[in-house]
């Protein structure tokens, strides 16, 4: 399929790159590395991500050339859709996007759909961008410096810093093979981890304090809402990692993190937007739980969006609790 892949892009004159919507480290480093590296190639590439990228990305090489606004797609050949479990990850240019001629599917989520003509999918995978990194390869292009940090901050993200359970060999084989083609991990540690502005330490004490468990003890809730956004003057972006405090908890098994997104518009009452994450301790396959609610992800941490009152979600988590019993580990 790889071989495939190759020829598909070489013969590409207009090629779209896309990624999903509120995208992580390697979300974000897997669209700029492959950018980059088919741009050597000569082909021409549009590069597009429907959220603002998140702060502390803002570092990476040709990260402005990101665009959040889609015209002309008739004029795309191929669509290469990265880091994304089903198409509509994508956001709202989902369907737009679907009519473009051949679609490249290149993932690591266990919940990926197959969708497109060409798929490279790889669950064992520890990031999008470790598949980047083997397709740049076998492209036989270099690594320069930039193409390195992009696809270093991709596997060093989505790795949680090599603590996840999706930390492999690769992880760290692919990354000393970056740090001799020239990133400082240094200066990326201090660009992602090391810079808070004061509102995201007092998010981070708000989301802290909301912080409920379930009468069992396996299951915590952490809840940011768009007050807490207003009140500490931070962005979406800024409750990234935040679920990390839920889960490490002691004796939890899963960590929700419940996060109010903006009003839907003529929803009834109290019913609003959320995005919910999961993380487990790798005892419960959360992708399992995500996919229920319409999400997916992968057995460790996973995601979905809901329109619902937070009452009833809370409730509806709450009811998750009871299939995370003790010795009886969830199927
Ligand atoms: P997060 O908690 O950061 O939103 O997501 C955790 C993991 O689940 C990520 O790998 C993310 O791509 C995936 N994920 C989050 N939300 C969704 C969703 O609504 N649908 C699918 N298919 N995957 C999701
Ligand atoms: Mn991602």
């Amino acid at each position: 399929m790889m071989k495939k892949i190759i020829q598909q892009l070489k013969n590409s004159k207009r090629v779209l790159l896309a990624s999903h919507v509120n995208p992580d480290g390697d979300a974000i480093g897997a669209l700029l590395a492959t950018g980059m590296a088919l741009e050597k190639m000569g082909c021409q590439v549009t590069r597009y991500n429907e959220s603002v990228i998140p702060a502390v990305y803002r570092f990476l090489p040709s990260v402005d050339s990101i665009q959040r606004r889609l015209t002309d797609i008739d004029a795309f050949d191929t669509a290469v859709i990265l880091d994304c479990g089903d198409l509509h990850r994508v956001g709202t240019s989902a369907d737009a996007i679907a009519t473009i001629p051949a679609i490249i599917n290149i993932d690591h989520h266990t919940t990926n759909t197959r969708f497109g003509q060409y798929h490279l999918v790889d669950v064992e995978a520890c990031a999008t961008s470790e598949i980047i990194y083997r397709l740049l390869q076998t492209m036989g292009l270099s690594i320069d410096p930039a193409i390195a940090t992009a696809i270093y901050t991709g596997i060093l993200t989505d790795t949680g810093s090599f603590r996840f359970s999706n930390t492999n060999r690769a992880a760290f084989s692919i990354c000393e093979a970056m740090v001799a083609a020239g990133v400082e991990p240094s200066a990326v540690a201090q660009h992602v981890y090391g810079t808070y502005s004061l509102g995201r330490i007092k998010l981070l004490n708000l989301a802290l304090d909301s912080i409920e468990i379930s009468n069992n003890g396996h299951l915590s809730i952490m809840t940011v809402t768009r007050e807490m956004l207003a009140d500490t003057g931070t962005q979406p972006e800024d409750a990234d990692g935040l679920i990390n405090y839920a889960r490490r908890i002691e004796d939890v098994k899963v960590a929700a993190l419940i996060h109010e997104l903006e009003n839907a518009d003529g929803a009834p009452g109290d019913q609003k937007r959320f995005h919910v994450s999961l993380r487990s301790d790798g005892s419960v396959d959360v992708a399992r739980i995500a996919s229920d609610f319409g999400g997916g992800g992968h057995a460790g941490a996973a995601g979905f969006s809901v329109e619902t009152s937070l009452a009833e979600l809370k409730r509806a988590i709450y009811n998750l609790s009871d299939r995370f019993c003790a010795p009886c580990h969830l199927n």
